[in-house]
């Protein structure tokens, strides 16, 4: 008797975020999704998913990042207004803030998409 404590063998996905944040294969689950912080693997290094035909309607993200700088920017500007902060403080605290927001922004969409057609190519 092993039915003590099987884990679960279903094979859901995994939530998008959580993808997103580990770059995961959406056949294999691998950590494999991801070249470099915002760029696509060419293909699984792990199950050899072709990663970048699923990746074709990228050009949306170029679109993504220039709405995400926008939002931020006029975040920075009403928070300027707001608080009136020193100048160095504002470079401080928005630069790193929208490095990072762009980059998981990215990975995010990515993420989505690449899961998305992924799907799509799974159905009969
Ligand atoms: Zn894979």
């Amino acid at each position: 008797m092993t039915s003590g404590e099987s884990p679960n063998e279903h094979k859901g996905q995994p939530g998008l975020v959580s993808a997103a944040l580990s770059g995961l294969c959406p056949r294999c689950g691998g950590k494999t999704l991801f070249a470099a912080p915002a760029a696509l693997a060419d293909e699984c290094a792990n199950c050899g998913l072709d990663i970048r035909s699923l990746e074709r309607g990228g050009r949306f993200v170029g679109v993504v990042t220039m709405l995400l700088a926008l939002v931020l920017i006029l975040a920075a500007l009403g928070v300027d207004e707001w608080l009136r902060p020193p100048l160095w403080a504002s470079f401080l605290f928005w630069g790193p803030l929208t490095v990072v927001s762009v980059i998981f922004g990215l990975r995010l969409y990515k993420t989505m998409w690449v899961y998305h057609q992924y799907e799509e190519t799974q159905q009969p």
